[in-house]
């Protein structure tokens, strides 16, 4: 087979833990295993919640990390202080602009709000054909259950066309997410200019 094409991820989570320690293991096993094969880790440059697990967990492996956070949130989301390198933004949409341009591929772990809005963002971006990046909704123990209804409901209720459903992809577990991006041979342009 040949090499993965994808060298950077984008990776959204949440701020907190969540209840179950199945999220903190998998935020865990998901940075240890990117750093493992050499992909660099692009989060929201937080220290707190799944984010930081992530971002302490590829550090620890040796990875290459990029965090990008906005200047209003250095201080409630803890700035990491340890990654290779942290871009401070001016706005929100700064933030997700440059992760966008940073990464190969988005992936999804489980988080909040703010991990919905990045990940329904991006996919609508792929729905409106501004990038045809790959995006991998890692669905660790069910969690993404909800989200996903939602955007069924939507298709149900034809909000959607069923090829929504084709603009991401549910892996169950880290392994499966890792296997997935090892497999992508030739990933999608992105044209941010038109975002
Ligand atoms: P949460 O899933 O709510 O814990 O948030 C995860 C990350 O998403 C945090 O770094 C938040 O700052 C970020 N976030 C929250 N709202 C937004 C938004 N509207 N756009 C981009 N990122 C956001």
């Amino acid at each position: 087979m040949p090499p993965s094409a994808i060298r950077s991820v984008a990776v959204f989570c949440g701020s907190r833990f969540g209840h179950d320690p199945v999220y903190a293991d998998a935020a865990a096993a998901l940075g240890k295993g990117l750093a493992k094969v050499g992909i660099r880790l692009v989060y929201g440059g937080g220290g707190v919640g799944l984010m930081g697990i992530v971002a302490d967990a590829a550090l620890a492996a040796g990875g290459e990390v990029l965090g990008v956070i906005p200047e209003f949130l250095q201080r409630r989301e803890v700035a990491h202080a340890g990654v290779g390198t942290l871009v401070v933004t001016g706005t929100m949409h700064d933030r997700k602009r440059r992760m966008f341009d940073a990464a190969d591929a988005f992936v999804t772990m489980p988080g909040g709000l703010g991990t919905f809005d990045e990940t329904i963002e991006i996919t609508t971006w792929r729905q409106l054909g501004l990038h045809d990046k790959p995006i991998l909704v890692c669905d660790i123990a069910g969690w993404a259950q909800p989200y996903l209804a939602a955007i069924q409901a939507a298709v149900d209720q034809g909000f959607a066309g069923p090829e929504c459903l084709r603009l991401y992809e549910v892996l169950p577990d880290v392994d499966a997410v890792l296997a997935r991006l090892a497999a992508v041979t030739s990933p999608g342009a992105g044209q941010p200019e038109r975002v």
